[in-house]
């Protein structure tokens, strides 16, 4: 059982970036070019952000707000602070709680996506998750009576929301548990960027645990080069490459998060119509999109889904730009938007497409 994620990472730009960065740019970019990077344990994984600009001073307080930005946003989304906004609601028995702008804002999304994709994504999912205790020491199989009585308080559509002249109030009934795991990273990483090109910073990569961001044009090369994770190889190894201008890279899989037990592997994405670590034809599945926060929650939602129904809803939604390896088979799927900026690097592998109007 692992608690890192690091399911893609920028290849231009491993490890410790500014190293690699060097290495790799020996020409008039690195002389041209100051980078400051950090990493910080935040939101239950490993944070890496990597700035590149002229002015090193300039990069480094940059560096210290987005870290300062990434604790308040933990403080409002974790349901692991029981002060934070979704902690005061997951406890407030069926009243309004005043939540910040950012946490209104940011339910409000994860209700219309869980809409959207048929509650495959589910915020409300939050006792299913408190259950099996996926990713901690204390990871169990919950009995069904257990699990069955989880289940009774998912139901996403009775959250509600409200803003009072521009005060925010969010209401869950009592019993049910929000969630945001699935998306907050993405929000997190949205918001991480959005201060970032305030504070005039050209190029950067944001990584929330492999949740990738990226701002501006990739040093020397131009485009940005992220390795997409082999489930079943070591870490760092990679079966394919995005090569892409700015956008958000985001992985979901069930290979970083789990415990086995009988030679049985459970995971940390739950499917919310059985309660149990979802039953996915993949074994990995990448969103490319400018929006960190909508490619967050839908590849957990398309993991969710498996191949069928995340087909029909590819066909419905051919715009997205994505990747999924199939498990126990040597191939890879890709929707026609994202036919370009993804190359397979595994030789034993094959590419087909899924969704669109190409198949
Ligand atoms: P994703 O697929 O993006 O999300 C999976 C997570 O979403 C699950 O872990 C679960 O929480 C939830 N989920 C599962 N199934 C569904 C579903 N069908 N629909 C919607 N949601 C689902 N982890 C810790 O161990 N300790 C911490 O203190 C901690 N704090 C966190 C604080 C914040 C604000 C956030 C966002 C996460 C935190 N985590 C913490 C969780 C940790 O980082 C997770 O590994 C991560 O959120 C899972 O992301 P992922 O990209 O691996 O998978
Ligand atoms: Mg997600």
């Amino acid at each position: 059982m692992t608690v890192k994620k690091t399911t893609c990472f920028a290849i231009a730009a491993a490890a410790f970036f500014c190293a690699a960065f060097f290495i790799y740019g020996r020409t008039q970019a690195a002389a041209q070019q100051s980078c400051a990077a950090s990493e910080n344990y935040r939101m239950g994984t490993y944070v890496r952000v990597t700035l590149y600009g002229a002015d090193k001073e300039k990069l480094d307080s940059a560096l210290k707000e987005t870290d300062g930005l990434l604790v308040e946003l933990e403080e409002l989304f974790s349901a692991n602070i029981a002060s934070s906004d979704v902690g005061r609601i997951n406890t407030a028995r069926g009243e309004w709680t005043s939540v910040d702008e950012k946490t209104y804002s940011l339910i409000s999304r994860a209700g219309d996506t869980a809409k959207a994709t048929g509650g495959a994504f589910n915020p409300a999912i939050g006792d299913v998750v408190k259950l099996w205790k996926i990713g901690t020491p204390q990871a169990r199989i919950p009995e069904a009576y257990e699990i069955a009585r989880a289940l009774r308080n998912t139901d996403y559509g009775k959250i509600t929301l409200k803003n009072d002249n521009g005060k925010f109030f969010v209401k869950a009934p009592e019993g049910m548990a929000l969630d945001l795991g699935a998306i907050a990273k993405g929000r997190a990483a949205d918001l991480l960027k959005a201060r970032l090109l305030e504070l005039n910073v050209q190029s950067a990569i944001i990584d929330i645990g492999g949740n990738i961001d990226l701002i501006g044009k990739a040093p020397k090369r131009g485009l940005w080069k992220i390795g997409l994770q082999h489930p079943d190889h070591p870490r760092g190894e990679y079966f394919g490459v995005i090569m892409t201008p700015a956008a958000s890279v985001v992985t979901s899989g069930p290979y970083e998060r789990y415990f086995e037990k009988d030679g049985k592997r459970y995971h940390h994405i739950f499917d919310p119509a059985t309660g149990h670590p979802a039953i996915s034809d993949f074994s990995s599945v990448t969103i490319i999109d400018a929006d960190s926060t909508k490619a967050d929650a839908l590849c957990t939602a398309l993991f969710v889904m498996g191949r069928k129904k995340a087909d029909a809803f590819l066909k419905k939604n051919p715009e997205i730009a994505a990747v999924f390896l199939l498990s126990g088979k040597n191939e890879a799927l890709v929707t026609p938007h994202a036919e370009t900026l993804f190359q397979l690097t595994d030789k034993n592998y094959k590419k087909s497409i899924i969704g669109g109007a190409k198949q």
